[in-house]
């Protein structure tokens, strides 16, 4: 059993190449949550949603997020009704998150109602929530603080970030499954996420840095240069006080990794790196990054 660490995207490219390279039951993910979100009255959990759909088959991978071939029926009229809906949530994904948020209101945890969407849509792999309680991370800005959807969805990451907040009632504790999938793996992989708003909330959970103590840990860089390959990664990296590189990367992981993982063309040098083609254009080429992760763990 491998466990993974997942954001929305990076890491979703890296598991579409993984469940073609090793048995999908021995497959197990945990998710970021911080960036969930009650919208609409219903609960949008966006990284979660996407590692489900990336294993139901379903998932949207022009975008990363949302069902492919969805429509937008819901979405277009609730706009016209005049409520402020500012991300577009399709008809199909819409549904998940009703069902979620019903789920929710009746008590059930997040882990469970997650394993509940995941045995609807015939997933083989474990998907596991970070932690069942609420976390919000937040951007903090010229306006205030404010929600990273927000920042990355309404404001489409245009505005100038002062600092990166993680926001909670009751401090995040990793689950009992989480830690159960973690003890059972030969590895854990840290996928290619953003380090600030996907992975360092899975770490700081309670107890998860303590559950890596003795386990082989393997990092992979989201970025090449002082770039990441996609999204807000280096301005948020630098708001929070990290180089927007893969030695920024490894520092914010510092004492966890023992083996990185960079891009053939990174001309960023960091020590315990192994260097492969990251960069996952299409399945073929996340096949062959998975392909080369199995090795190492198998190596080790
Ligand atoms: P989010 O939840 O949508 O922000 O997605 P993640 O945190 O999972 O992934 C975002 C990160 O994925 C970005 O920092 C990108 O640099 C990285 N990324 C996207 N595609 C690739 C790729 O093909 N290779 C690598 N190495 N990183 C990637």
């Amino acid at each position: 059993m491998i466990t993974f660490f997942s954001g929305g995207t990076g890491t979703p490219k890296l598991l579409r190449g993984m469940q073609k390279v090793m048995d999908r039951h021995e497959i197990s993910v945990i998710v970021n949550t911080a960036e969930d979100i009650w919208i609409s009255g219903n609960h949008l959990s966006p990284d979660v949603d996407t590692v489900m759909y990336l294993f139901a088959g379903i998932l949207n991978t022009d975008t990363w997020w949302g069902v492919r071939n969805d429509t937008f029926t819901t979405h277009n009229e609730i706009t016209r009704l005049g409520i402020d809906e500012f991300i577009a949530i399709g008809d199909m994904d819409r549904a998940v998150h009703v069902a979620r948020a019903d789920m929710m209101r009746n008590g059930m945890r997040l882990t469970n109602a997650t394993k509940v969407l995941c045995d609807r849509f015939g997933v083989r792999e474990n998907v596991l929530p970070m932690t069942d309680t609420e976390v919000t991370t937040q951007i903090e800005t010229d306006i205030g603080l404010i929600h990273f959807q927000e920042y990355w969805i309404r404001a489409k990451g245009k505005i100038e970030i002062r600092n990166v907040v993680r926001s909670f009632t009751e401090p995040p504790v990793v689950t009992e499954e989480g830690l159960a999938a973690i003890e059972a793996s030969d590895a854990v992989v840290i996928g290619p996420s953003n380090p600030i708003t996907s992975i360092l909330p899975i770490l700081s959970c309670e107890g998860m840095k303590n559950a890596l103590k003795d386990k082989f840990v393997i990092a992979v860089s989201p970025f090449i240069g002082n770039e990441p390959i996609s999204g807000p990664a280096g301005a948020l990296m630098k708001a929070s006080g990290f180089e927007p590189s893969s030695a920024g990367t490894i520092k914010c992981y510092e004492g966890l990794v023992d083996l990185f993982v960079q891009d053939i063309r990174d001309p960023v040098e960091v020590s315990k790196a192994v260097r492969f083609d990251t960069l996952m254009t299409d399945e073929d080429k996340s096949i062959a990054l998975a392909r080369e992760i199995f090795r190492q763990v198998q190596a080790h």
